[in-house]
């Protein structure tokens, strides 16, 4: 990429897409193309055809999806397959049509199977059961990464996978519905800190274990790849580390400064017991995370709830 290549972000609002934006102009890149949902439906073919036939970018990176958390998966099924099937479908189609240099599709952790074992290796896509609680978005991203992978294997395109684990950062979804459980956790503390309540109630088990990157680790290690990786293996994106959600209520609770008690829903889901990433393969391409978990929080909790 030169910093006048013409680059497109799909889903640049979103927290991944706005993530990329930031680190692709403080790089320096000039030439950067968005739309808003409402300016160009991803979902809608047509539109997506006339997009790429009037702009003709020359990377693109596809950040643009329908998510959420665990409850919003699980209620809105239909949509997270359906959607997340057509705009991928459109945009690394029209990549291909338009002769885009090189694609990068963001999957997701959650596409591997519910007891893989663990660090999950790259080469354990596939080989078992999904979590049922967001088996739709899974399968949807799963193709998306057959798609990637099969375009390079017909057409000789260069388009990259990356398998992010669980993200946090700027632009997330804080609504409790459909927020994953860091943010939620986050607005639930906080909101019983300063409204001076007893409890705080907080999902499932607490026992599942959950790895958690911040937004602007991945975007950079998305930049490290679209500059130097090639390939069909959807690489793994995470830290190394995971926590329980017991620990992660924990420390929360720390950095809000809450001095109530936790109160645990065993109603809700736990979803998928554990997904840590082995990350050895993008270790050995040269890129490690720098942001660690608690200082992450801190600066997420003083951004969002202090300024
Ligand atoms: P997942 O990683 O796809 O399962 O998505 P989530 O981030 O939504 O949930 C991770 C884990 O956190 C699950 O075991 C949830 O039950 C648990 N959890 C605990 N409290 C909350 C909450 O308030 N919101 C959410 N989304 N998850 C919670």
């Amino acid at each position: 990429m030169q910093k006048d290549s013409k680059i497109y972000i799909a889903g640049h609002l979103g927290m991944v897409g706005s993530a990329i934006m930031r680190k692709l102009k403080n790089e320096g890149f000039i030439n950067l193309i968005h739309k808003s949902s409402e300016e160009l439906d991803l979902t809608n073919q047509q539109q997506v055809i006339s997009f790429f036939k009037n702009e003709k970018p020359e990377f693109v990176f596809l950040a643009a999806a329908k998510v959420g958390g665990i409850q919003a998966n699980n209620t809105y099924r239909a949509q997270f397959l359906y959607e997340n099937l057509m705009i991928q479908s459109n945009v690394i189609h029209q990549s291909y049509v338009h002769n885009v240099k090189k694609l990068l599709f963001l999957a997701s952790s959650c596409i591997y199977p519910k007891f893989a074992e663990q660090p999950i290796k790259e080469s354990d896509l596939l080989t078992g059961l999904l979590e049922y609680t967001n088996e739709p978005y899974a399968i949807a991203k799963i193709a998306g990464v057959k798609l990637c992978e099969n375009y390079n294997k017909q057409y000789g395109s260069n388009f990259i996978s990356v398998m992010p684990t669980n993200l946090y950062g700027s632009n997330d979804t804080y609504d409790l519905n459909n927020a994953h459980v860091l943010p939620a956790l986050l607005q639930k503390f906080h909101h019983a800190k300063i409204n001076n309540l007893k409890n705080v109630e907080v999902w499932g088990s607490g026992t599942p274990k959950r790895e958690f990157l911040h937004v602007n680790d991945l975007a950079d290690a998305c930049y490290f790849l679209m500059q130097n990786y090639k390939g069909n293996i959807a690489l793994n994106i995470g830290t190394g580390n995971d926590i329980s959600i017991k620990e992660l209520a924990m420390l929360i609770k720390d950095i809000v400064g809450f001095q109530g008690s936790i109160y645990w829903n065993n109603e809700k889901p736990d979803g998928t017991p554990r997904k840590l990433l082995d990350v050895s393969l993008i270790h050995n391409l040269g890129w490690k995370h720098r942001i660690e978990l608690v200082d992450g929080i801190k600066e997420v909790y003083l951004k969002k709830f202090m300024s």
